[in-house]
This record gives C-alpha cells, structure tokens and sequence, in this order.
C-alpha cells in the first residue's frame, strides 16, 4: 500500500516524525477502528483517530445528541440536537476527510452482539459511559483478538489503557476491574459531573495510545504499553501509571 500525493501532503507532519514516518502513516491508512460511543470520549478521539487518517471507522452509540452534552462533546452542534450520536458523528467524519470510510451503528451493544459488532476491527477504543458494556467490549476482544483502547472519565479524573488480553502473559480490562460489574451501569457524568475539557484530554489521550498500537511493527512509536493504565488528574494535575498483571484465574482471559 502506498499513499496518494494528496494523502501525502495532508499527513506530512506525521509522516516527518520519524517516530511515525511514511511507514506508521500507511499503518493507520489501512486499520479498521471500531469505537464504541461517541460521547465525552468518543467525540474528541473519532477527531484525531480522523485527523491522523485511519482509513475505516465504524461508530457505534444509541444515544441522541443531548443539549447537555455540547459542554463537552464537541463534534456535536445545536443543529444536531435530537439526532442519533452515531449518525451525527459519521456526518463530522465524511464532512471532515471523504477518503475515509465511515459506517455508523445505531444500537446498543451487549453481551449478545459484541463479537459480531466488534469483529474484523484492527482495534476497538472504548469511551462508553457504564462497566457492563465496557466488560462486554473486552471480553468480545479477548474471544475475537482484538487489541483494546480501554477509556473512562468522570468528574476530574480519566483513564487510559491499553489491553491485549490474547496476548499470553497480557492482563485485559476484566483483569483490572473483575467480575463484579457486569449488572452496573450507570452514567457516572450526569451524577458527578465532569469538567468538559477533561473529556478532551482524556479522548485525545486514548486516540494516542490507540495510534501506538495501530503503528506497532510498523514505526518506533509503535508500543503499545499493554496492561498500563494510566490515571488523569486534572485538578492536581498530575498523571500516574499503574500495571495490572494478568489474573490467571480471569473468566475472559485467564487460559491464554
Ligand atoms: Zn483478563
């Protein structure tokens, strides 16, 4: 695969570094990103996952663009107010760059449906707002292998991840969290709150992390830091690492 004299021009600032170089750019031209919801993480990532020219992007959400959301999630305008989020934000995407193929899903993914949703994906980045679909997500990527962006924000707080529980000796985010969350789900961001700027930094965060992973193999910054979670304290601020070891005896990933 090589790059059209237009996509050069468009991604010459990449493609400059020599952390990414011509090589990480064709990486991400030819991966597949799966993002499940487009919200406070999912909105500011899908601009940099589009930005950094991921050639196929499939948007998953069921919700519909609230008046309360525009404080952080930012792709959305007044106009798209009552629209569904998946739609809306597939219509930033062909608005922002026609080169790429964008698909929306309008639906709720589950237990039942992850895997077939998920399946083909070069990567899944997960910004949902509530523990049972996030262990949805990962348990269908560990089953399907494939490597998981892992995002969750609140109030002053974010993290990112990335897991690849497939991988022997890898932990994956049920590793992390366990088995008691699976019936939780809540929207943390209506309860608590949550600083719009940090959905921005914690969204961004998690679309750099996933290019590492996309660019492994391919460019130096291609390491994918598996099973590090990185902790975002936007009041400090401060930003801490934590690694989560793989548990043996995880339901999801403990035979591999
Ligand atoms: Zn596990």
């Amino acid at each position: 695969m090589t790059l059209a004299p237009d996509r050069l021009d468009r991604f010459a600032r990449h493609i400059v570094l020599p952390e990414l170089g011509g090589a990480g750019q064709v990486a991400l031209s030819a991966a597949h990103v799966v993002l499940v919801g487009c919200g406070g993480i999912g909105s500011p990532a899908l601009q940099y996952l589009a930005g950094a020219g991921v050639g196929r992007l499939t948007l998953i959400d069921d919700d519909a663009v609230d008046l309360s959301n525009l404080q952080r999630q930012t792709i959305f305008a007044e106009a798209d107010l009552g629209r569904s989020k998946a739609e809306a934000a597939a219509d930033w995407v062909r608005r922002f760059d026609g080169a790429i193929e964008v698909r929306a899903v309008v639906g709720r993914l589950g237990g039942d449906n992850a895997a077939q949703l998920l399946e083909g994906a070069t990567l899944v980045l997960d910004g949902c707002d509530n523990f049972a679909t996030r262990l949805a997500v990962s348990d269908a990527c560990v089953k399907l292998g494939v490597p998981l962006t892992s995002a969750a924000l609140g109030r002053f707080q974010g993290q990112v991840a990335n897991f690849a529980g497939h991988i022997e000796g890898q932990s994956c985010y049920r590793c992390f969290v366990g088995n008691a969350f699976d019936a939780e789900d809540c929207d943390t961001c209506a309860a608590d709150g949550v600083l719009g700027a940090m959905a921005g930094w914690v969204g961004t965060f998690a679309a750099m992390h996933a290019v590492r992973v996309l660019t492994e193999g391919h460019a130096a910054m291609g390491d994918p830091q598996w099973g590090k979670v990185h902790l975002l304290d936007g009041l400090t601020p401060a930003l801490r690492t934590m690694r989560i070891v793989k548990d043996p005896e995880c339901r999801a990933c403990g035979g591999n």
